[in-house]
């Protein structure tokens, strides 16, 4: 089957999601520990974050340590599902962003284990 894929897609740092998955699965730390762990299992070790990064959301350079794992979601996409994906601790803070990036980022979209969502996903919230 043949579908038209975008060059770009837009993902959007989830509102709240903190209070409704908080903590990553044991005996991870830390969300971005999780992300990373993850990530390197699927490519070989390898890893995008250090010893620093690019942040898609504003664009700029960071230091592992400025690093964390933000919960977001596809924009104009039918998979409604949260995934862990790497931005600055600047931004994690500022929820309900988007941002655009490359198809071929997709693989840093690691998907949340469902059963760490406490509650039901808020519904859409359209401006
Ligand atoms: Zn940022």
């Amino acid at each position: 089957m043949v579908e038209f894929r975008p060059k770009y897609i837009t993902i959007r740092n989830v509102v709240g999601s903190s209070k409704v998955s908080p903590n990553p699965p044991y005996p991870f730390t830390g969300w971005i520990r999780y992300w990373e762990a993850t990530y390197r299992e699927i490519h070989d070790f390898s890893t995008p974050i250090r010893p620093e990064y690019t942040c898609p959301f504003c664009n700029t350079s960071k230091p592992t340590s400025d690093i964390v794992g933000g919960h977001v979601q596809k924009v104009d996409d039918d998979d409604k599902s949260w995934y862990i994906f790497p931005i600055c601790s600047g931004c994690n803070k500022d929820n309900d962003k988007e941002t655009q990036i490359p198809y071929e980022s997709l693989d840093l979209l690691i998907p949340v284990p469902s059963n760490l969502i406490e509650s039901e996903e808020d519904e859409d919230k359209e401006e």
